[in-house]
């Protein structure tokens, strides 16, 4: 590599850092911990994009009506009607409460998808597919441990 090149490649490095930087603070800034009862899988999930195992969330099973709810905020997020079983192994949503998420591109893996967060306390809660069978045409992917159902009545 000639000192053209490595320097080409060094300024393009850092003029990334100095683009994304600003962003990674500001992002890193509206996540907060609010619920210090959340366990060490909940926090990786929901402040270092985690993801639980599958079919291992008890929300799965779950059918009653109410609310599903962040598990750091409490910020209501779901309606029941909205959930269906994708057969994926995490709870899955058709749709989310107005204003409830805020999104992201997310490249990890490999792979492009859309990375959603609690609009209110920034955590981490799973990814939205646009392949939903439902009106919505989207299906919500949520990490079961992120959410606290609350049941109606
Ligand atoms: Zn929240």
């Amino acid at each position: 590599m000639n000192f053209r090149r490595k320097f080409l490649k060094l300024f393009g490095i850092s003029a990334l850092l100095i683009f994304t930087l600003p962003y990674k603070i500001l992002y890193s800034a509206t996540k907060k911990v609010i619920n210090s009862q959340l366990s060490k899988k909940q926090k990786d999930i929901m402040f270092n994009n985690g993801t639980e195992r599958p079919f291992t969330s008890d929300l799965l099973k779950e059918d009653r009506e109410g609310f599903y709810h962040c598990a750091n905020c409490n910020a209501k997020l779901f309606a029941s009607n909205s959930k269906f079983d994708s057969g994926t192994g995490w709870p899955s949503f058709s749709e989310a409460l107005p204003g409830a998420f805020k999104t992201k591109i997310d490249y990890s893996f490999g792979m492009k998808r859309i990375e959603y967060h609690c609009a209110n306390c920034g955590a981490h809660h799973g990814h939205v597919f646009l392949d939903g069978p439902t009106a919505t045409g989207k299906r919500f992917c949520n990490n079961g441990l992120c959410l606290i159902f609350i049941p109606e009545n």
